[in-house]
């Protein structure tokens, strides 16, 4: 056992504090990973505050995690001491129902273990997660982060990254499609990135109209403020696909309204529970679809490295120390972060 250094949240209302635990010894196929970096998702927030129901306490969150190989297990053969490598939002799944087979870790027949919050495969632990100063984890979940990446911004594409490439790619997005991203936060930004290089027409729904100028300049190519009932009415039935980021309630309708006849509307945001109804006459009388995505799979994530590197994509983010985690947690909560805090890990060593 090792003794890692962590900031955690011990219950719903309280603000995440110093805490210290044991990370297990390394099993054959493990890899330890001293921890430079690690971005901070809403999902942290989501789970530090019970969002989606109790979350088993402490939780030490961080799944946009970027490191250094410091040992290795007998039988690891992908990394070496000194790598640089990645992890995400799972580390483990079963391996051998069909979607483990079929490189979608994330919809493991028997759950994925989630990188915090989750229980070990092997010993029933409780993982802790990236707001830390080393972590242990498979190789098969482990990625290689490029060389080419600046190593400061790629901690978050192993979420918000892979959360916006993953549904982009799965439907097809293509020259000429017209694209909107709703929400520009870490997840938004990113999404509006790779819709691009796909070829897509992009448009930013946005609250704010002071993001108006960085989503152009993030290459959106529109802008619509979704509180403006005009500019929405303006963009009805325009859209093929809407990839939806809000981590909050927001009433769909609207936004379905805004597709084409058999438009897809994408949700990543994850809230519960789902309210307003959705109306069912703007499904059905415009055969659209209210489809879903989780994360991506590890093979998926790595192949999103590799184009980011290739494409030159990187994430907008601002470095904060460890010590500032809960007053980055209150802004977040009111969309004032561009895009992405990370957490230099190096605080938590002073
Ligand atoms: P951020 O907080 O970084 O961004 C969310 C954006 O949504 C904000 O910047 C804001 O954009 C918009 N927004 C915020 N509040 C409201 C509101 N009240 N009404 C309308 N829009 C609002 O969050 P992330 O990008 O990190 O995460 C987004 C969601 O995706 C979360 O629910 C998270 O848990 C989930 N998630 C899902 C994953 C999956 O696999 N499906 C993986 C990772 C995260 P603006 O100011 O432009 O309006
Ligand atoms: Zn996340």
């Amino acid at each position: 056992m090792s003794q890692a250094k962590s900031y955690a949240a011990l219950s719903a209302t309280t603000p995440l504090a110093p805490f210290s635990f044991e990370r297990r010894d390394l099993r054959e196929d493990d890899v330890n990973i001293d921890i430079l970096y690690c971005g901070v998702c809403h999902s942290d927030l989501h789970t530090a505050e019970s969002d989606w129901g109790p979350s088993n306490y402490p939780i030490v969150p961080g799944h946009e995690i970027v490191g250094k190989v410091t040992e290795v297990g007998s039988k690891v053969s992908r990394y070496k001491v000194g790598d640089i490598v990645g992890v995400g939002c799972m580390v483990d799944s079963c391996q051998h129902c069909s979607h483990c087979a079929a490189d979608l870790e994330q919809y493991c027949d028997n759950g994925p273990v989630g990188t915090y919050g989750a229980y070990d495969l092997i010993d029933g632990t409780l993982t802790y997660g990236g707001y830390s100063d080393h972590i242990v984890v498979r190789e098969k979940f482990v990625l290689s982060i490029p060389e080419t990446l600046e190593l400061s911004k790629a901690a978050p594409l192993l979420c918000a990254g892979i959360t916006t490439y993953s549904p982009l790619r799965h439907h097809g997005i293509k020259a000429g499609d017209k694209v909107g991203v709703l929400g520009m936060g870490g997840l938004g930004h990113m999404g509006v990135k790779f819709a691009k290089a796909f070829g897509a027409e992009v448009t930013i729904f946005t609250r704010s109209e002071s993001k108006i100028a960085e989503a152009k300049k993030q290459g959106a190519d529109h802008v619509i403020v979704s509180t403006n009932e005009e500019q929405m009415k303006a963009a009805a039935m325009t859209f093929d696909y809407l990839l939806d980021t809000i981590p909050v309630q927001h009433d769909l309708n609207p936004y379905l309204g805004c597709l084409k006849v058999d438009g897809t509307h994408i949700l990543v945001g994850l809230i519960e529970p789902m309210e307003p109804a959705v109306h069912a006459a703007n499904l059905v009388m415009k055969r659209r679809v209210l489809t879903g995505s989780l994360i991506g799979g590890i093979a998926e994530t790595q192949e999103m490295l590799d184009f980011c590197a290739e494409h030159n994509i990187e994430c907008d983010a601002e470095m904060i120390n460890i010590q500032d985690i809960n007053q980055a947690y209150q802004r977040m909560k009111k969309g004032d972060v561009k895009y992405r805090f990370i957490i230099d890990m190096k605080s938590l060593k002073e």
